[in-house]
């Protein structure tokens, strides 16, 4: 693919091309289930008035992440950062047009047959419109068998025990009353248990739920936070939790990743996030946050500029545009690296300065600590 060098997520500065998988080297607790290295993935552009066809858009670039086993990880960026295409590629609905998606260190674009049929039972995704995901014409009872019969999961009484059993376990109780229904006779939030109890039949051992209550009010989205960290706990699932809200991702999630069209700006253990940003860009999306955002309204666009698109052959830090830059020339030029900047905690910003010990970018900063 003719991705420009400069134009890829550099390697971390510590000699590791793959930022969290760091650890792994020294400590095997933190085995990772998901391994994403420098994947990118380029949508093939349309004709356009200017060119024949454009260079298309790139939805990530050169990502490395590495998802744990056991734990929740929160892909936390606005819409168009490019977490729907990472979840994609990890469930192989997609393939990346460089790099690699490991699951449990094997090459899931190499998997066949059997190996392919166990990963596709053991890696299920929930996705965000609960309103288009179930087939309106299938009962409930029918939409949560199907994947058991895909995969000719026992016997015929195995299988209703196993349905009702995923039922209860998201709350719709008893199950034999939505057994016969209809999507369209459930409420959103109903619908998005169901799609949950789907995905949870098989047993699966890592549950990527993308944006799964963008479309519920807040009271129904705390109930399948709830539902979620519930089945995560019970079943020491490996989950990848994707919202543009850092909040949830903060109640629900043991390390979060911030990306930015299709970078990966910050990654580091939920609470280091909030309580630490260092990227402008998380402490942009905290302050958005009431209940995390500093009182200081007057600040909180002082450093974030009006979008302007940047062109993606530019090397500079993709966030430069927006950001009141630390060293201007510089991050119009280069791309940041990978800076460690506490334990497990990361961040692609030359406004950090190792120097500067623990000060998230001196004089740039919106809020770096929470109240
Ligand atoms: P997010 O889930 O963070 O909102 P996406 O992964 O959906 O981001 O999209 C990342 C970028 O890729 C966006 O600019 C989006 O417009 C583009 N994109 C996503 N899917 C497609 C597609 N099928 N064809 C073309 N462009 C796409
Ligand atoms: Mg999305």
């Amino acid at each position: 693919m003719g991705m420009s060098a400069e134009n890829r997520a550099p390697a971390i500065e510590t000699g590791s091309s793959d930022v969290s998988r760091a650890p792994l080297r020294t400590d095997p607790a933190y085995a990772p289930t998901i391994v994403l290295e420098n994947v990118t993935r380029v949508y093939p552009g349309a004709a356009s008035l200017f060119a024949r066809r454009s260079a298309g858009t790139t939805a990530l670039c050169g990502l490395n992440l590495a998802i744990d086993n056991g734990e929740i990880f929160g892909l936390v960026g606005e819409s168009g950062s490019g977490k729907t295409t990472a979840a994609r590629l990890i469930v192989r609905l997609e393939k990346a047009d460089e790099g690699t998606v490991r699951y449990k260190g094997q090459d899931i674009a190499a998997l066949r047959g059997s190996r392919l049929k166990r990963f596709r039972r053991e890696v299920q995704m929930i996705f965000q419109d609960p309103y288009h995901s179930l087939n309106p014409y299938q009962s409930i009872g029918s939409i949560v068998a199907e994947p058991l019969h895909i995969h000719r999961w026992r016997t015929r009484a195995a299988r209703q025990e196993k349905i009702q059993e995923a039922l209860a376990q998201v709350g719709l109780t008893p199950p034999n009353d939505f057994l016969a229904r209809y999507p369209h006779q459930l409420s959103g939030g109903q619908r998005q248990r169901v799609a949950i109890a789907r995905a949870m039949v098989m047993d699966p051992q890592v549950l990527i739920a993308d944006e799964p209550t963008s479309m519920l009010d807040a009271t129904i989205a705390a109930q399948i936070y709830a539902i979620l960290s519930e089945i995560q706990k019970r079943g020491g699932l490996t989950m990848l939790f994707i919202t543009h809200n850092l909040a949830a991702a903060h109640y629900l999630c043991d390390r979060i990743g911030v990306m930015y069209r299709g970078y990966l700006m910050e990654i580091g253990p939920a609470d280091e996030i909030i309580e630490r940003p260092f990227h402008p860009y998380t402490q942009a999306l905290l302050d958005a946050l009431p209940r995390f955002g500093h009182a200081r309204p007057e600040r909180q666009f002082a450093t974030l500029r009006k979008t302007r698109r940047m062109h993606p052959s530019l090397g500079g830090c993709p966030f430069f545009e927006r950001c009141v830059p630390a060293d201007p020339d510089h991050c119009s030029q280069d791309h940041p690296p990978m800076r460690i900047v506490g334990e497990r905690h990361y961040v692609s910003c030359f406004g950090y300065t190792s120097g500067a010990g623990s000060q998230p970018n001196k004089g740039m900063a919106l809020s770096t600590s929470v109240k």
